[in-house]
């Protein structure tokens, strides 16, 4: 089944409704109530919007210190750092 985009004209909500080819478009905007809502013709199908990729940093794995050895722990405690 085809999906569309409503928009109200009065109030801007925007949904999208899966319809049938047969049914009855919406008129009355499910937000504000008036019949300002109507169909978008742009949107036709599934629509990809925003999708981001974000890219997290990695927490631990890495000693800034590790060269000094365990003499001189440079971490804040002793094998507290968690590198060994
Ligand atoms: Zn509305």
């Amino acid at each position: 089944m085809p999906i569309y985009e409503y928009r109200c004209e009065s109030c801007g909500f925007q949904k999208e409704f899966i319809q049938k080819m047969s049914d009855a478009p919406l008129t009355v905007c499910p937000e504000c109530g008036k019949e300002t809502f109507s169909k978008m013709l742009s949107a036709a199908g599934f629509q990809l919007k925003g999708s981001g990729w974000y890219q997290t940093d990695f927490k631990g794995g890495s000693c800034p210190a590790k060269e000094e050895s365990k003499a001189a722990p440079a971490c804040g405690m002793a094998g507290g750092c968690g590198c060994g």
